[in-house]
């Protein structure tokens, strides 16, 4: 189950809630076109979702709709070259993923 405040990226998960993330002044992810990560830090999300604002939640949607959107279409051109199993294999090593 996702946590609340989790990210999802091009390196990985990315839980915005935690503290590490207070001063991180970067989008959440540097390789994503989305609103979110063009307008706003890690940090700032964190202390919207810490504060319990809405718009935090909601720029994460943004972009992890985004994120969803644009691993379909990978999967897509992986199928075609067929690299689907290579390409499954990289994303499941980035999201900590033990099982084939
Ligand atoms: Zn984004």
């Amino acid at each position: 189950m996702q946590e609340i405040g989790t990210a999802l990226t091009s390196h990985g998960k990315v839980v915005v809630r935690n503290k590490t993330y207070e001063r991180e002044f970067i989008p959440l992810d540097e390789e994503c076109d989305c609103y979110t990560c063009k307008n706003y830090t890690r940090a700032y999300i964190r202390h919207l979702i810490k504060a319990n604002e809405i718009l935090g939640v909601r720029l994460l949607s943004i972009h992890n709709l985004r994120f969803l959107t644009k691993l379909m279409e990978r999967v897509r051109i992986e199928i075609e070259n067929d690299n689907l199993l290579e390409f499954k294999k990289e994303f499941y090593n980035k999201y900590g993923y033990t099982k084939e």
